[in-house]
This record gives structure tokens, sequence and C-alpha cells, in this order.
């Protein structure tokens, strides 16, 4: 099953933007359409906030060292990958197949980058598919508004449960249901690994200038907040600025360089045009390292099955959308 990429309803107001501003349709909307209970919830949005906070004061009390700086990146780019290669390509949009046990592992990564569970996303970005950039749309910048967008609803508590009807395929697996309810498991076990590698390396490697509370901060809270919102630029970002390859009948962009700080989801008009392939890079110049690493985990037998854009996508793209 595969969730469409066309919305299924417009708001008229929306649709007079787009063919007014074109590509910053988002600005046409000074006054977004947040409801009265899409309010941030601040007491309820703690956690989000004290990650931020100790991300901040941790740079500023700890300082770096070169192996910190490498667990930081080693810790983001493995995560974005556990999103990406998960998450979305997987959970949401069933690009290829694998094992039970895999799934498991691309779940519990995804699920390490502190975004909720896999059930709880996956559920999101199908609905996402469904209504690109009209008000039923979630997070899209143009008529939500641009941090809306990017974090606002993540903040509000209407959009915490999970709508376990929107991903059946996947909540009959007992093991995905239970880390999507206890979501914070992985990235306690995240944080608390490095803390004691910190601990472990400043003990018997003193060399290499780090401790547990360097290694927390760098390794856990500022890859934390760096793929946050880098992910969350996607749903902003990707939305707005960059160049549309393809006229699909929603707002999304190709952005370079948000592929590069998320392996690849930067191509995002290229994913609208066709959700359902593996890759969303269409071209070896066009960057897409999750799709590369699902390519060598092929190789191994790992994962199979993996979705391409058909051949009418490119005589598409050829023809200039
Ligand atoms: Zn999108
Ligand atoms: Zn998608």
């Amino acid at each position: 099953m595969h969730e469409g990429s066309q919305h299924t309803g417009s708001c008229g107001v929306l649709e007079k933007g787009r063919r007014t501003l074109g590509s910053i349709s988002v600005l046409k909307h000074a006054r977004p359409l947040v409801h009265d209970d899409e309010k941030v919830d601040w007491l309820g949005s703690w956690g989000f906030m004290a990650v931020h906070a100790a991300a901040v004061a941790g740079v500023l009390l700890v300082g770096i060292s070169w192996v910190a700086a490498l667990f930081c990146l080693a810790t983001y780019y493995g995560r974005v990958f556990g999103v990406t290669g998960g998450y979305h390509r997987y959970f949401s949009h069933r690009s290829y197949r694998t094992t039970r046990w895999f799934q498991f592992v691309m779940g519990w990564i995804g699920c390490s980058a502190a975004q909720m569970g896999s059930l709880w996303w996956a559920a999101h970005h199908r609905h996402h598919h469904r209504h690109t950039d009209t008000e039923s749309d979630i997070h899209s910048p143009g008529p939500k508004g641009f941090l809306f967008a990017h974090c606002g609803w993540i903040l509000c508590r209407k959009y915490v449960r999970t709508n376990m009807k929107a991903i059946p395929d996947f909540a009959r697996f007992p093991e995905l249901v239970f880390m999507n309810r206890f979501h914070l498991l992985p990235p306690v076990i995240l944080a608390g690994s490095m803390l004691v590698l910190g601990w472990a390396l400043g003990r018997w490697a003193p060399g290499l200038g780090t401790n547990g509370p360097q290694m927390l901060v760098w390794g856990f809270f500022v890859s934390t907040v760096a793929l946050y919102h880098a992910k969350f630029s996607i749903n902003s970002l990707a939305h707005v600025f960059g160049r549309r390859r393809f006229r699909t009948k929603d707002d999304s962009k190709n952005n370079w360089f948000l592929s590069v700080l998320t392996l690849g989801e930067g191509w995002h008009n290229n994913h609208h045009r066709y959700p359902y392939s593996e890759r969303q890079g269409l071209y070896w110049w066009e960057f897409d390292g999750t799709h590369y690493i699902l390519k060598m985990l092929s190789w191994l037998g790992i994962v199979w099955d993996l979705n391409k854009p058909p051949r009418e996508v490119y005589e598409e793209a050829l023809a200039g959308g």
C-alpha cells in the first residue's frame, strides 16, 4: 500500500496564492491558518526545550575535542540515516523490503533521534502526502506559516497521538508498537552510552582529551538538535526554497544544500512527484546518501526490492516537468 502524492482537497485561498506568487506562495499567507487547538504547549514541550538548553549550555561548559566532534558527526549522520532510510523511505513509503529484524533495527536507530516512534512519524508523514500544502496539511509553510511548519506542530498537544489507522501495515508488529509507546528508550540509551564511553575514554585514553560530559553534549545533545532542525527543514525550507523540476500540485522544491544535511532528502520535489522511490536524487549528480547506503545494504542481501522511479518520471524530467 502506498500513499498518494496528490492532495485530496484544496483551499481556495491557497490556490489563489499559488497562482499569483508561485514559488513564494508561503508569503501570501500574512495570517497563518493556525487554529486555537494548535497552540504551543510550552509545559508539555519541556523535553524539547531541555535538549536545546543542554546543547547550548553544554557547548559553553565542556569544550570540544577531536574525538567528541567525530562522535557528534557519527551520531548525527547515523541517525539521519535512521530517519531517512527507516522512518521515511521504509515505514512511510515502503520503498524497499527487508527482514523483520532489520525493520526493528531501522526503527530503533530512527527512534534514537528523539523524533517520536516510527508509527507516529510515518502516520503523520503519510498524512502530509495526502494533503500536501493544503489547509489540511499539518506542517505546510503555506497555510500554516513557516515556524509552525518547522517545529510549531511538534510542540502542540493536538498531534501527539499516533493515528494507528494510518499505519495498519506496521501497527501489526508488537515490537514496533512497544517502541512507539516507549519512544524515549532508544535516545536515553544512546545518551547513556555516550556518557559511559566518554568516561571510559577519559580514564583509559586520557590523551584524547575527552570525558563523559563532553561526549554526552556533543555525541547526543548537539547532534540531536542539529538533526531536529535538519529534518524539520524538509517540512519547512524544502517547501519554500529551491528549484521545481516537476509541476506537482504542491510547493515542494529540490534543494541540494538540504540534501547534504539530510543524506538526500532535499530532492523534495522529486520525492513529491514519485514518493514510492527508494532514491530521491534522480541522477548520479544529485547527492543522495541514503540511496547509496541502501544500495550497499542490498548488495549484502539485508534489503531488497528497491523501488525505482518509472521511466515516465525520467521522461517527464527530461521534458522539463
Ligand atoms: Zn513535503
Ligand atoms: Zn515522503
